[in-house]
């Protein structure tokens, strides 16, 4: 299937340094972006197109990727009792998830075959299943004492790529040094639980742990939902590690490592994401309201923190999708200032702290919904399919 979308006003290519591309239209072949440049805005230049959508002038951003997101099996939750979230997410913008770890699993296995088979089942169940058309990477290897390299390789050829230190039954958080530098040589992506205890029975993970441990990312580095000492932040952006900020964490040191990122010239690892189904809740705008958040109370620039949702976290994790290139993923969405809010365009907007209209969102190259999200207000400008030969509504 051939997807173009034309008349964007403005295009953002998911990478922070250089946030726009100077286009108004892009076409996509089957699950990949084929063609990004200017045209005259008429559905008729692209016959060979099976769905044509007019942007209407609205701003159009590559799918946004939560990389921290508590799934379980299926679009259901057990921590909330919840079905269909995963769906209700991707209207708000968030196209892909990635697994923290299936810790809400009831009567979740710690035993070393129980773990192992946990994330291989995840893992695979996913890789067959997107929720509402939302792409999910899950089956995180929850860090048990015990494992050895055997394990580690035996789970990376099953497909397991990610791994999850915090939950686990060891001792404190020492023992993830040698649980976490073996994750890595096996080739797995090593992620921490950062911050004071999320739930009873786990333990506090400090800023000086998170340098012991030294972790691919650090999970939740604003705090999950208890933050570390301020003064880990510029700490910790000189080293190699992610940092993550989440919704369900600390609005203030969110920001402080934001900062940090940018004056040690590690704004490249600076992450986003939701930390989401977990006590705090389920937040289908959570990605965008941590961007508006972080941006409305600082001197962030709304662009960058998108990048910081996009492009960095395909970069951290090595994912094709979250920018916006030819061959890249074709997981994009439309995105505009909200219908009777003060400012014209959906950065704006953010900048202003208001929640944003998603407009539409595009997931393997598929249109999931056009014109109207279920979840967020509706857009300034009418989103709407210009021509389309798929029986199919949208
Ligand atoms: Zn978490």
């Amino acid at each position: 299937m051939h997807v173009a979308i034309i008349n964007i006003g403005s295009l953002l290519s998911g990478d922070w340094r250089e946030p726009f591309i100077d286009a108004n239209t892009v076409v996509t072949d089957g699950g990949l972006i084929s063609w990004i440049g200017t045209s005259g805005g008429v559905a008729e230049e692209f016959d060979y197109c099976d769905v044509v959508i007019d942007a209407a002038g609205a701003t159009v951003a590559p799918g946004l990727i939560d990389s921290h997101v508590h799934v379980a099996f299926g679009d259901f939750t057990p921590r909330q009792n919840t079905v269909g979230y995963l769906e209700s997410y991707l209207h708000g913008g968030t196209t892909t998830a990635l697994s923290a770890g299936e810790v809400h699993i009831p009567g979740r296995p710690h035993d070393l075959a129980g773990v192992k088979a946990l994330a291989v089942a995840a893992h695979k169940c996913y890789e067959n299943f997107r929720p509402g058309g939302m792409r999910v990477h899950a089956g995180s290897l929850l860090l048990e004492p015990g494992l050895e390299p055997d394990d580690f390789a035996a789970v990376r050829a099953d497909g397991v790529w990610l791994c999850k230190a915090g939950f686990g039954d060891v001792e404190g958080a020492k023992d993830y040094v040698e649980l976490v530098a073996m994750a890595k040589e096996a080739g797995l992506v090593t992620t921490l639980h950062t911050g004071g205890c999320s739930i009873p029975g786990t333990f506090p993970v400090t800023g000086e742990d998170v340098l012991d441990i030294n972790p691919d990312i650090s999970f939740h580095i604003n705090g999950g939902p208890v933050a570390i000492e301020d003064r880990y932040y510029d700490m910790i952006a000189k080293t190699e590690i992610g940092m993550q900020v989440c919704a369900a964490g600390n609005l203030r040191t969110g920001i402080l490592a934001a900062e940090a990122a940018h004056r040690h010239d590690a704004f490249d690892r600076l992450l986003i994401g939701t930390d989401t189904p977990t006590g705090s809740g389920i937040m289908p705008l959570g990605m965008l309201y941590t961007i508006v958040h972080m941006a409305a109370v600082s001197d962030l620039d709304v662009a960058h923190l998108i990048g910081a949702a996009t492009g960095n976290v395909a970069r951290m994790f090595g994912l094709n999708n979250g920018m916006i290139s030819a061959g890249r993923d074709a997981d994009l969405i439309v995105i505009d200032a909200p219908l009777g809010g003060t400012k014209d365009t959906a950065l704006d907007a953010m900048k202003n702290g208001d929640m944003i209209a998603v407009g539409a969102v595009i997931t393997d190259g598929v249109p999931r919904f056009v014109g109207r999200s279920r979840n967020t207000p509706p857009t300034t400008r009418p989103i709407t399919v210009s021509r389309s030969s798929v029986l199919r509504e949208f």
